[in-house]
Formats: structure tokens, sequence, C-alpha cells
């Protein structure tokens, strides 16, 4: 049976080495983790693609700012709770303050008013 859950918004999985998040110690995640725990990923260029190349990442948060919840049009991912968002591919469910303990955060100052 599968349990229907909201999705967190959009995340970007890295590798610890890549150029773009060079200078911060950022503590890696199984891959497998990772995608379970936020399952609307994408792979930055870095990791080659997929868990064979990159079997620890680091998950970069996507700042989205302000917006309104408008649904992707197609089917919904099949343990999700509604359609995922247009613009961060999550639900805008009630838990989306993530506790991303051990992952990456890029906090992008100025984009709130
Ligand atoms: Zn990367
Ligand atoms: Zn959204």
């Amino acid at each position: 049976m599968t349990v229907l859950r909201h999705y967190p918004p959009g995340v970007v999985l890295h590798t610890s080495s890549c150029p773009d998040i060079t200078g911060h110690s950022a503590p890696s995640l199984q891959v497998l983790q990772a995608v379970l725990k936020y399952p609307s990923y994408r792979y930055c260029m870095c990791t080659g693609g997929g868990p064979e190349t990159a079997p620890y990442v680091v998950v970069e948060r996507i700042d989205y700012g302000d917006h309104l919840y408008i649904p992707k049009p197609g089917n919904p991912p099949r343990d999700a709770v509604r359609a995922l968002c247009r613009t961060c591919r999550g639900t805008h469910g009630p838990a989306q303050q993530d506790d991303l303990g051990s992952g990456f955060v890029v906090a992008k100052p100025g984009q709130r008013r």
C-alpha cells in the first residue's frame, strides 16, 4: 500500500567535490537516502547522472521565492498527495520547513521582500 505524502520543493544533488559548492563543508547523504527524502530532485552535471558515479551526494536546496501553488499538468507521482507545483516541484504541504540537518542549504538573501 502506498502512503501518500507531501513532496518538499525540488532539490539539486551534487557530489561533495562539485565546483558549484566549493568553499562549503557540506556533509553528504547516501544518494538513496537523499532521493527518498527529496523525490523532486535532479542531478547536477557533477554527479555524472546517477548513483553509480555518485553514491554520496550533497543536497542543495533551491530558493524558489514566494510563489503560488500551480499544479503541474499530467499525472502526479504515485505517492504524492496531489500534483506537484509547477515552480518548485513540491506539493506545498504543511511540513515545508524541512530538516536539512545533514544537507546543504543555499541561502540567497535579497530574494524575499
Ligand atoms: Zn554539482
Ligand atoms: Zn511551489
